[in-house]
């Protein structure tokens, strides 16, 4: 538990489960000592809790955002659990995607790499199973570049531990999550496929299409690998979107594809 309470301020993101605010430490008001809080109550704030316990595990990894703490409070007589993050200033990879012009490749790789090294850290223990932009946290370096961080363990599980439901966002979800269930670090893989499609063209691996073609096309299509783009580019997409998952490559052997190697520079 940490013994400094937070003041909350404004929110960074709600969901059905929780809320994420700023916050600032409640003895100092006018301190720039700033924070984010994911906060739940019952019985959401078991799932919280569990979330918790992935963020400690994974602590001390620069890919993955840190945890501080976290106590208990009492809000509208409602008692609340807080888990206390670093605050991430520049917010999610969604919002880097939504500037408009495109990313060039070597910023792409930049920040896959980054996120790949994140990935590595996981998956010696667990599966994210929700890897998407909106959970990559962005970090404004002085040298103008941004440094990302993965975050929002709330769907994550244990490798090998088989569970009953498909979980996700469905639109990064790879075919044997949807299909069957399955999620292992292969699943992380297909994500991270999807996310370095939309970074590098703006859109969406499946556009304008409802949710049964949306299931149809990720568990029967062919993911369409863009192809105004580098062979480099196009032959690392093939290495994470294999449909058979055992094909995929895992984030250790992705570090050193070409992709990732020819563009060993910061880009601002
Ligand atoms: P949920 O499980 O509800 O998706 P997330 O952990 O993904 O919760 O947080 C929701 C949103 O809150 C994120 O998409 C992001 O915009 C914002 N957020 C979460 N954590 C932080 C943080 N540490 N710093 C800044 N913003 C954050
Ligand atoms: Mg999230
Ligand atoms: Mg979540």
């Amino acid at each position: 538990m940490s013994t400094v309470k937070w003041k909350k301020h404004q929110i960074l993101g709600s969901g059905s489960f929780g809320t994420v605010h700023v916050a600032s430490p409640s003895n100092e008001p006018n301190s720039t000592n700033v924070v984010a809080v994911k906060s739940a109550s019952f019985p959401h704030s078991d799932s919280l809790k569990m979330e918790t316990n992935f963020l400690y595990e994974l602590r001390g990894c620069p890919e993955i955002v840190q945890c501080f703490g976290d106590d208990i409070s009492v809000e509208n007589n409602n008692e609340v659990y807080n888990v206390i993050l670093e605050f991430a200033p520049g917010g999610t990879l969604s919002d880097l995607i939504n500037i408009p012009g495109k990313m060039s490749e070597r910023l792409v790789a930049f920040y896959t790499r980054m996120i790949l090294k994140g990935l590595s850290n996981i998956h010696e223990l667990f599966v994210h199973c929700d890897i998407k932009p909106g959970n990559i946290l962005v970090f404004p370096m002085k040298d103008g570049t941004n440094h990302l961080k993965i975050a929002d363990f709330g769907l994550a599980k244990d490798v090998g531990v088989e569970i009953d439901s498909y979980r996700g966002t469905l639109v990064y979800s790879s075919p044997e999550s949807v299909e069957f269930g399955v999620l292992e670090t292969s699943t992380d893989i297909w994500s991270l496929g999807c996310i370095v499609i939309e970074m590098i063209t703006g859109e969406k691996i499946w556009k304008n299409i409802s949710k049964q073609e949306l299931i149809n096309e990720i568990v029967r299509g062919e993911p369409i690998i863009p192809q105004n783009i580098s062979d480099i580019a196009k032959d690392f997409l093939q290495r994470c979107l294999a449909k058979e998952r055992q094909k995929r490559w895992t984030a250790d052997k992705l570090l050193y594809h070409l992709f990732i190697v020819d563009n060993l520079v910061k880009v601002a």
